[in-house]
């Protein structure tokens, strides 16, 4: 054995040992509850300690169990922010890519793992109406919203070589995710050029009020370059309305980004909310969130590949790809951000297989049943009031007569269920939100009747 490799017997008995934990997690999920019950001192107690000159063996596998005592089990009752709720065979491909070690970063590295890259990263183009767009899997809904508008602003405003001159302006919803904030600050375009356009009563981008905001800034003599639409707000799951904001970007000559990291998944099983989706220049999607795959697992979708390789080739000479075979001389790095990547497809490769797309469309209607049922639930319980729903599966209310924000700590350190909070119009709302593939009925009946609990004892 060379340093840091295992003999045969330990490597086997370590996999043993890690499967059979894994195993026991699952099995164990639904006695976890929903929260970790843990405290700061606890896991600085449990959880800082010296890195020992001499190793550990095999034992150091027995951390796990403090380790999954003291995190948030992602079981069928976490119903907070937009978090899915892990799908198996995605986390043992996970393992299975690590195995492989393979750097996606361009063909040559990588050549299956690029293959299978471009084939789920179309696949999901296909499943949200987008097909014929590329892309390419990425950390997160944040990642892939700072790609697209960087590819927005070379598009519209190239700044690479000479930096961000004029006063670009970009355009998104009061309802738009605060990672839009953070890619206009880090872009260098400054978050007062973020233009904050008013939000009609359901929550939906007003095209009328973007027109004129579009108008207002060239008469001050700035420069419009992007909008950002939402297909599926994070509050309240609203889905701006597409066809009418791509016309006006359209018109305005402005790149049209869609922020689907929550919704645009559900297309799956409800493709006529998201008509016009296929007229975004870009699109964020977070198959970490509605396609239950494990963390990390974001995707940016374009049209045009031209504008991401605008955005992003800056290659040096020590990865210059001397291939003209158009398959073989593919390189990511040149359409993205990173350079050294992980094997993010597999788990989508093997997951979404494993399953098919049936099993997903299914899971993903169940979750919007779920919604339509505890927004009916509500609506029969007189102390609760629905503040608002979405055509999504989030759904934000609140108690009457009780401190809605003493509500939401009883009803987390009750540990049935977990809900997260919304800022609805000002007013602090309650807000359960269904990505989640292991809920059952009786979990969602539980929001209602661990409220109602919670707000008891909350006096
Ligand atoms: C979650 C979310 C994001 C950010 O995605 P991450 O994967 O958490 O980085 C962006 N936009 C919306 C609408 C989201 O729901």
């Amino acid at each position: 054995m060379t340093r840091l490799e295992l003999s045969p017997d330990d490597l086997s008995g370590a996999m043993e040992k890690a499967f059979s934990l894994a195993k026991d997690f699952w099995t164990t999920l639904p006695e976890r509850g929903s929260f970790h019950g843990t405290t700061g001192e606890e896991t600085t107690r449990l959880f800082t300690r010296e890195w020992g000159e001499a190793g550990l063996g095999a034992a150091v596998l027995d951390d796990f169990t403090a380790i999954a005592d003291r995190s948030r089990p992602p079981g069928g009752t976490f119903f907070g922010y937009v978090l899915g709720s892990n799908e198996q065979v995605g986390a043992l491909a996970e393992f299975l890519a690590a195995t492989l070690h393979q750097n996606v970063t361009a063909w040559r590295s990588g050549p299956a793992a690029v293959a299978i890259e471009r084939t789920v990263v179309s696949w999901l183009a296909d499943a949200v109406g987008c097909a014929g767009f590329s892309g390419s899997l990425c950390g997160g809904g944040s990642a892939a919203n700072l790609m697209g508008l960087a590819m927005a602003r070379e598009a519209k405003a190239p700044a690479n070589d000479d930096g961000v001159r004029d006063a670009c302006v970009v355009y998104a919803s009061d309802q738009v995710h605060m990672s839009i904030d953070k890619a206009v600050a880090l872009l260098g375009l400054g978050k007062r050029n973020l233009r904050i356009v008013a939000s009609d009563e359901d929550f939906r981008m007003r095209p009328d009020a973007l027109a004129a905001a579009i108008a207002g800034d060239r008469q001050a003599g700035k420069r419009p370059i992007a909008i950002v639409a939402s297909a599926g707000a994070v509050s309240t799951g609203a889905i701006d309305p597409l066809p009418a904001i791509a016309a006006i970007a359209k018109a305005s000559r402005l790149w049209l980004h869609v922020d689907g990291a929550y919704g645009a998944l559900a297309t799956l099983a409800r493709p006529d909310l998201f008509e016009g989706l296929a007229l975004a220049d870009s699109l964020s999607l977070d198959a970490h969130k509605w396609l239950y795959q494990p963390l990390d697992c974001g995707c940016l979708l374009f049209r045009d590949p031209a504008a991401a390789r605008t955005a992003f080739s800056h290659s040096g000479d020590y990865v210059k790809v001397t291939n003209t075979d158009p398959v073989e001389a593919f390189a990511f790095f040149d359409e993205t951000l990173e350079l050294s990547r992980r094997f993010r497809a597999l788990k989508l490769w093997m997951s979404l297989q494993y399953h098919g797309r049936a099993a997903f469309r299914e899971a993903i209607a169940l979750d919007l049943h779920h919604a339509r049922l505890l927004e009916e639930l509500i609506g029969a319980e007189p102390d609760l009031e629905l503040l608002a729903t979405g055509p999504l599966s989030a759904v934000c209310f609140r108690h009457q007569r009780a401190d809605n924000e003493a509500v939401l700590k009883r009803v987390i350190e009750r540990g049935r269920v977990y809900i997260s909070n919304a800022n609805i119009r000002g007013e602090f709302a309650l807000r359960a939100c269904f990505v989640n593939n292991r809920a059952h009925e009786e979990d969602v009946r539980a929001i209602v009747s661990e409220v109602l609990a919670a707000a008891r004892e909350a006096g």
